[in-house]
């Protein structure tokens, strides 16, 4: 694996360190922190004399697997849906706020307004992705419920860093719109799994048997789903 070097790096100058300071965040990459009376040309002679440490640990994180992604992404790609939307940015310095046009039938998100703003236009794509997962995942749990006969209460879409599904004893499930990045298969696991939820509220054998007369390689699938980060764009990682 390639490591740009030096590798983009986030700087914190510090009037409490002592020393310069390594940290790598498991999406946002490099953190330096550096105290508060040190020269900055003194952070590349750091960074090279800590080079194989610096390395081999970036080399485990999503952003420096992929240090071109953009943060400003052009491409929303839900492969299960098969669907690929473009994203057209339009930026307006004099306005405050940002706006989303959506083309349902272009499959294309306009952005404009205050479209240079990093975090406004990640919240805003989040809430497209939010109105988008109810608009699939929720016909697709109730198609899975019909299907094997695993009947659930209400159903919501959450927006959540670890879970991709819950189901509580009122077999209430939400699933996680971020779902939508994910490979056909994995969907179709996470869902099932919350059904099966329905009817064993914990993961005993009883559970894991009844999750595989539905899918067959469901321990397969349920191994993949702990890398499926892989799978998201970084920006919805930094959220
Ligand atoms: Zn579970």
């Amino acid at each position: 694996m390639n490591i740009p070097w030096p590798p983009p790096y986030a700087l914190k100058i510090s009037s409490r360190a002592k020393h310069i300071g390594f940290r790598i965040h498991p999406y946002k990459g490099l953190e330096v922190t550096v105290p508060k009376r040190l020269q900055p040309q003194n952070i590349t002679s750091t960074l090279e004399k800590h080079r194989a440490w610096i390395e081999r640990h970036l080399s485990r994180v999503q952003s420096a697997i992929r240090p071109n992604e953009p943060e400003f992404p052009q491409m929303l790609n839900f492969q299960a849906l098969q669907e690929q939307w473009q994203i057209l940015y339009e930026a307006n310095d004099l306005e405050k706020k940002l706006h989303l046009k959506i083309s349902e039938a272009e499959k294309i998100i306009y952005i404009s307004g205050n479209a240079q703003n990093k975090k406004l236009v990640h919240e805003a794509l989040n809430r497209f992705l939010a109105h988008h997962a109810k608009k699939h995942l929720i016909p697709w749990l109730q198609q899975l419920s019909v299907k094997h006969n695993l009947p659930f209460s209400r159903s919501s879409i959450r927006h959540a860093k670890t879970l991709w599904g819950s189901c509580n004893s009122k077999k209430n499930i939400s699933l996680n719109s971020r779902l939508l990045f994910l490979p056909f298969e994995l969907i179709e696991y996470v869902i099932l799994h919350e059904l099966c939820h329905t009817i064993h509220l914990n993961h005993s054998q009883r559970f894991w048997q009844l999750l595989t007369q539905g899918c067959e390689n469901c321990l397969a699938l349920r191994k993949q789903l702990r890398k499926a980060d892989q799978h998201l764009p970084l920006w919805i990682l930094q959220l």
